[in-house]
């Protein structure tokens, strides 16, 4: 968990330009001069720019003064939220969310089209034991892909489970990122009424943006919250998930922030991915706490002028030489096939979902 901003912090900074070499957003602002300006001004960081930042985590991980620079960008846009203050497209971001539960603007009719032939339980019609929480992303078709695979992955390994279909609203990641308090609240105490009402005790999630809310922005009595990979990896070593076909590839691993840096988990993917036959696994330069975020974080991943991350990320997996970049997030999906396409290399962009899938079904 991250502690609470403090803008006193900010008197703390020695100038070292850690966070702006960093920093995903570096294009748009100097966060090491910004922060000495705001305490030239007692301020907290009042920059209109500020939007551009991912919310990484990248520039407070490695920050030397220990300076909870991501928050006090959190807490800053609280205040231009406040002000109503805000560029169009987060003002459209944040209205997509409060009146359709995701950012794209879709009907809750669509949310559930990705499982519309998979016959999978839905919470109101039976018994369940995980709630799998599939995310908003799945409007996406890339993402939607990866949830049909996930689906069938967890059918074999013999998961009691069920989805929310049209029920299945939005964590509020972003919106708590953006510094929409107001509206985070509500979302969440949504969630929890459902919930509450289909008397959910284990919540699956796909995405790291997702697991990270629920795990540590709710309070829902008792609710033991996990990421899919968790759940995987436990198969794998109970026996219950086998592989039966080789994927002979070379694989590298792009940490998620929201996994990674927000949440400690960097061995787990890795011990996935090792655990499947014949692939050799290769790092790439910027691995665990440094992970160079792909640029996609805070509703980035759709906004016009957004960072270029998710291309210098491109070039860096390619340097490895892998046949595949293999991603533990929706929106690292989105925005790091991207940037392969971007540089037209070779490299194939997989959700390890995907390539777990590979190597139990050969397809
Ligand atoms: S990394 Fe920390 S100490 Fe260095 S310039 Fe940035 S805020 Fe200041
Ligand atoms: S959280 Fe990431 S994108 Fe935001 S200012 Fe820090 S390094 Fe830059």
């Amino acid at each position: 968990m991250i502690a609470n901003a403090d803008k006193n912090a900010l008197l703390l900074c020695m100038q070292c330009g850690t966070c702006s070499a960093s920093c995903v957003a570096k294009t748009s602002f100097n966060l090491r001069r910004l922060v000495f300006d705001s305490f030239l001004k007692n301020d907290l960081l009042s920059s209109q720019n500020l939007w551009d930042c991912t919310t990484c985590h990248n520039c407070q991980s490695r920050c030397p003064r220990g300076i909870p620079l991501t928050d006090l960008i959190v807490e800053s846009r609280k205040g231009f939220v406040e002000s109503g203050v805000l560029p169009t497209e987060i003002r459209d971001y944040l209205t997509s969310i409060q009146k359709f539960k995701n950012p794209f603007g879709q009907s809750k009719q669509k949310r559930v089209e990705w499982a519309k032939d998979l016959d999978l339980k839905v919470v109101e019609e039976d018994e369940f034991e995980w709630l799998w929480w599939v995310g908003c992303m799945v409007y996406d078709p890339r993402t939607a892909e990866v949830a049909r695979k996930t689906a069938r992955i967890l059918e074999s390994i013999g998961l009691n489970f069920a989805i929310l279909g049209k029920e299945e609203g939005c964590c509020g990641n972003d919106v708590l990122s953006m510094g929409e308090e107001g509206l985070f609240e509500l979302l969440k105490e949504e969630n929890e009424s459902i919930f509450e009402k289909y008397g959910v005790k284990k919540l699956v999630v796909s995405s790291p943006h997702c697991y990270n809310t629920f795990k540590n922005h709710y309070d829902f009595a008792g609710l033991e919250v996990v990421s899919i990979l968790e759940l995987v990896y436990d198969a794998i070593r109970k026996g219950t998930l086998e592989f039966k076909y080789d994927v002979e590839a070379s694989v590298t691993y792009h940490d998620p922030c929201y996994l990674g840096r927000y949440n400690g988990m960097y061995d787990l993917p890795r011990e996935v991915l090792k655990s499947i036959y014949n692939i050799e696994f290769v790092e790439m330069r910027r691995i665990r706490e440094n992970s160079f975020c792909c640029g996609g974080g805070s509703g980035n991943f759709l906004r016009e002028n957004r960072s270029r991350s998710n291309v210098s990320r491109a070039r860096e997996a390619v340097s490895t030489n892998a046949d595949i970049l293999a991603v533990a997030c929706p929106i690292c999906l989105n925005m790091l096939e991207d940037g392969v396409k971007t540089i037209n290399a070779e490299i194939e962009v997989m959700d390890i979902m995907e390539i777990i899938h590979l190597a139990m079904f050969g397809e």
